[in-house]
C-alpha cells in the first residue's frame, strides 16, 4: 500500500485549490513542479568493509517566502515521486503557519533498521556533504522524517559544519539540545495533532474526557500523540506499529506499551491486549483517528470503514483525495496534515529563530508560543471552510497555496 504513488494526489489537491481559488494559470504552471531535484549516489564503506550505495534525494519545492524546510526521511520506499510529494505539501504547510520558509523534502532509499549505528553515520555525512553547496540556514534547513531523529540532524549539522569551517546550529533544525536545539521540539508535532484534535472536538461536540482514541504509528509522532492525549484525559484504545497492532476497550498505557516495544521489538501481544492489523486499526470502534504512519493508508477503499468522528492526521499524506471525499459525504472531521501536524516545522522555526539570535527559550515559552499559532491557524482554516462550505483539506490547501501564489505575484519573475 505505501510504495503507491502519491505525488498524484499532490497534484490533485493543488488542481482542486487552484480551481477554488481561479488561480492564474501560470502560478499554477509554476506550482506544479518543484524548483530544483537533487539526486545523489550515496556511497558508504559498510560494518563488513563493503561498498554500499543508496539513492540519496532532496527536493526544493518553491522558496518564495523565505530558506527552504523540511525534513529527511530514510525508508526503503523512498522514491523521486514520494519526496517530491511531500516538498510540496512543506510549502503549503509553512504558508499555512505563515512560516517565512519555503518547502523541501530529503530521503534516502535504505533499509535503516537493518544497519548499525556507524552505518547510518556514514550515510547521513556522506549525504551531507553530497548536497552541502544547496544547504545553509539561509538556503535549505533539514530537519528529521521518518527514521531519523535528533542524532541524525547532530551528524548533519557536524558535517555542515565541518565543511564550513566554523559552527553553524542554526543549519539544521531538531538538533539535541545541547548542541542548540529548542525545548519542546520532540514532542512538537503530536502537541498540535493535541492541539488541534481539541479544538475540532469542541465543533463536534465530543467531550474528550474518555473520548477513544485509536493511533496508526508509535515512531516519534505516533508515541508523543498518545502519550499526550493519554494526560489530556482520552483513552487510548488501538495503536499499531508497523508490525501490526494491538487493541483493549479498557485503554491503554502508552508508556508501559513503549517499554514493551523496546523490549519485545514490536506493540504486538501487549498485556490483555488483543492484536489487530493496520487495517482493521483504520476501522476501529473510536471516536478519534490518527494516522502517525505513512501515506495512502486512508483510500478509496477503506475510508468508508473509518468508524471515527475526527481524523487528525499526524503522517503526511495518510487520505487519498478519493478517501477525503468519502470520509466528508460521511461526516467525518477530518484535521489535514499540513495544518495537524504543523507543530514539527513551527518548533523547528523557533528553533531557527532561537539560534540566529543565540538565545535558548524556556519549555513554557516554546510550548505557549505554539499553541497561541497552532489555535489561531485551526480557526483560520475551520472559518474558510465555512464560508466555502469546503472540508477542512480544501480550505487549508486554499489558504497555503493562496499565500504562496500571492508571494510569487508579488516579487515577479527574473531573469
Ligand atoms: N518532518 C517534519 C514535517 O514533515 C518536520 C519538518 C521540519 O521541521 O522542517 O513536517
Amino acid at each position: 500500500m505505501t510504495n503507491q504513488k502519491v505525488l498524484p494526489f499532490a497534484l490533485d489537491q493543488l488542481k482542486l485549490a487552484s480551481e477554488k481559488l481561479d488561480l492564474d494559470k501560470g502560478i499554477y504552471k509554476i506550482l506544479k513542479e518543484p524548483k530544483r531535484a537533487i539526486l545523489v549516489s550515496v556511497t558508504i564503506e559498510n560494518d563488513s568493509e563493503n561498498i554500499g550505495v543508496f539513492q540519496g534525494i532532496r527536493v526544493q519545492h518553491w522558496d518564495v517566502k523565505g530558506p527552504f524546510k523540511g525534513g529527511i526521511r530514510f525508508h526503503p520506499n523512498v522514491t523521486l515521486d514520494e519526496v517530491t510529494a511531500l516538498s510540496m505539501w512543506m510549502t503549503w504547510k509553512c504558508a499555512i503557519a505563515n512560516l517565512p520558509y519555503g518547502g523541501a523534502k530529503g530521503g534516502i532509499c535504505c533499509n535503516p533498521k537493518k544497519m548499525s549505528t556507524k552505518e547510518l553515520e556514514r550515510l547521513t555525512r556522506r549525504y551531507t556533504s553530497l548536497i552541502f553547496d544547496y544547504l545553509g540556514p539561509h538556503r535549505d534547513i533539514p530537519a528529521p522524517d521518518l527514521y531519523t531523529n535528533e542524532q541524525t540532524m547532530a551528524w548533519m549539522m557536524d558535517t555542515y559544519s565541518q565543511l564550513k569551517g566554523y559552527s553553524v546550529p542554526e543549519s539544521v533544525t531538531g538538533k539535541p539540545i545541547e548542541i542548540g536545539g529548542s525545548e519542546g521540539r520532540k514532542c512538537a508535532t503530536a502537541n498540535s495533532v493535541a492541539f488541534c484534535t481539541r479544538e475540532a472536538a469542541k465543533i463536534v461536540r465530543l467531550k474528550l474526557k474518555n473520548a477513544t482514541i485509536a493511533i496508526q504509528g508509535f515512531g516519534s509522532v505516533g508515541y508523543n500523540a498518545a502519550s499526550v492525549m493519554h494526560n489530556m484525559g482520552c483513552k487510548i484504545v488501538a495503536i499499531s506499529d508497523s508490525s501490526g497492532g494491538v487493541f483493549c476497550s479498557d485503554g491503554i498505557n502508552p508508556e508501559r506499551l513503549y517499554s514493551h516495544k523496546i523490549k519485545t521489538g514490536s506493540v504486538l501481544n501487549f498485556d490483555t491486549c488483543v492484536n489487530i492489523t493496520n487495517t482493521e486499526l483504520l476501522a476501529s470502534n473510536c471516536d478519534i483517528l490518527v494516522p502517525a504512519a505513512m501515506e495512502n493508508q486512508i483510500t478509496g477503499k477503506n475510508a468508508d470503514d473509518v468508524n471515527a468522528k475526527i481524523v487528525a492526521e499526524g503522517a503526511n499524506g495518510p487520505t487519498t483525495p478519493k478517501a477525503d471525499r468519502i470520509l466528508f459525504e460521511k461526516g467525518v472531521y477530518l484535521i489535514p496534515d499540513i495544518l495537524a501536524n504543523s507543530g514539527g516545522v513551527t518548533v523547528s522555526y523557533f528553533e531557527w529563530v532561537q539560534n540566529l539570535t543565540r538565545t535558548h527559550w524556556t519549555l513554557d515559552e516554546v510550548n505557549n508560543k505554539l499553541e497561541n499559532k497552532i489555535v489561531e491557524t485551526f480557526y483560520e482554516v475551520e472559518r474558510l471552510s465555512k464560508k466555502e462550505k469546503s472540508d477542512m483539506r480544501t480550505s487549508a490547501l486554499m489558504l497555503g497555496v493562496g499565500r504562496v501564489a500571492h508571494a510569487i505575484n508579488t516579487r515577479g519573475l527574473w531573469p
